[in-house]
């Protein structure tokens, strides 16, 4: 079986390979997974985190509502809330031995971790070697009573982000560039959190905000135009992929800030209706026309803010 898969991890690694062969099981296969009663969508766990499976769902939930009554849509969608044990059992191939990387494995299933893992906790520099603002923004964001760290509330909202991959292929848009893809599903995430959940705003962009203030001198590239070139192959190599999500989040914020909630909602409707190809020029000046001058900025600017 052929399938896509959507890795986000906002900074981290691809969202659009495909792969041969995936041996994810499908939810009409026996397994030893429990399933979450009283929501809409589908939701599997492994034994022993059922508050955490809950959690999870009411979040996904609440921002399923809120899609709903902005875009008119609902995607398909099982989640698969995993311990450690199951992950090789129900994730991607591929990403079999990333315990924690949060995937959607075909457009509709998504494997997201039960736990806190090695994966999360590498994204974490030592809290005591950053400049005491972004210590500070670090430790308000993913501090815990103990005193130790966890990147679980950042890898949480991108569950939200890979989701919208499924908003998006199931709707049949138009993505028209590949950062386009990833930058409206980051549009999605903000306007959600911001609009409904914004406790959760220094959990989005203190990540970004970290990677992106250490400048750009170790990242071999920069530029839109290599993005476009090297993300189907990952060609750019995970930590510069990274990089380049954090100032797709980046930009998702300014567009928001800028343009309000119903920017989302003019792109996702012009994303779907213009279904014929488009030079970049043509491209940029639609969503400057028929959108909001913000999202063509993040072409047109794109070197200049860097
Ligand atoms: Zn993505």
């Amino acid at each position: 079986m052929k399938s896509t898969i959507h890795f986000t991890l906002a900074l981290l690694l691809l969202c659009n390979f495909s792969f041969a062969q995936d041996n994810s099981k499908t939810a009409t296969e026996p397994y030893p997974l429990n399933e979450l009663a009283g929501f809409t969508q589908t939701f599997f766990y492994s034994p022993g985190h059922e508050a955490r499976a809950k959690t999870i769902a009411i979040f996904m939930e609440n921002a399923g509502i809120f899609f709903q009554n902005e875009l008119r849509f609902t995607p398909q969608a099982k989640l698969y809330i995993l311990a450690p044990h199951h992950w090789k059992d129900f994730a991607a191939k591929p990403l079999h031995d990333v315990y924690g990387f949060p995937h959607n494995i075909d457009h509709v299933r998504l494997a997201i971790a039960a736990e806190d893992n090695d994966f999360w906790r590498s994204f974490l520099p030592p809290v005591d070697q950053l400049a005491p603002h972004m210590a500070e923004q670090v430790t308000k964001a993913y501090g815990k009573p103990d005193g130790s760290y966890s990147m679980m509330p950042f890898f949480d909202l991108l569950a939200l982000h890979e989701l919208g991959h499924s908003y998006t292929a199931q709707a049949e848009l138009n993505m028209h560039r590949n950062w386009m893809g990833e930058l409206f599903v980051n549009i999605m995430l903000h306007t959600y959190v911001a609009e409904k959940q914004p406790e959760l705003l220094p959990a989005l962009e203190t990540f970004p905000n970290m990677v992106l203030g250490g400048g750009t001198a170790e990242y071999k590239f920069t530029s839109l135009e290599d993005f476009e070139k090297l993300y189907p192959t990952l060609g750019m190599g995970p930590k510069n992929y990274g990089w380049y999500q954090s100032k797709l989040h980046s930009a998702a914020k300014d567009i928001y800030n800028a343009g309000g909630m119903k920017v989302m909602e003019k792109l996702w409707t012009a994303l779907k209706k213009h279904q014929e190809e488009m030079t970049d020029e043509e491209f940029a000046a639609m969503l400057k026309n028929e959108v909001h001058p913000s999202v063509a900025n993040v072409y047109f600017k794109w070197n200049k803010t860097d």
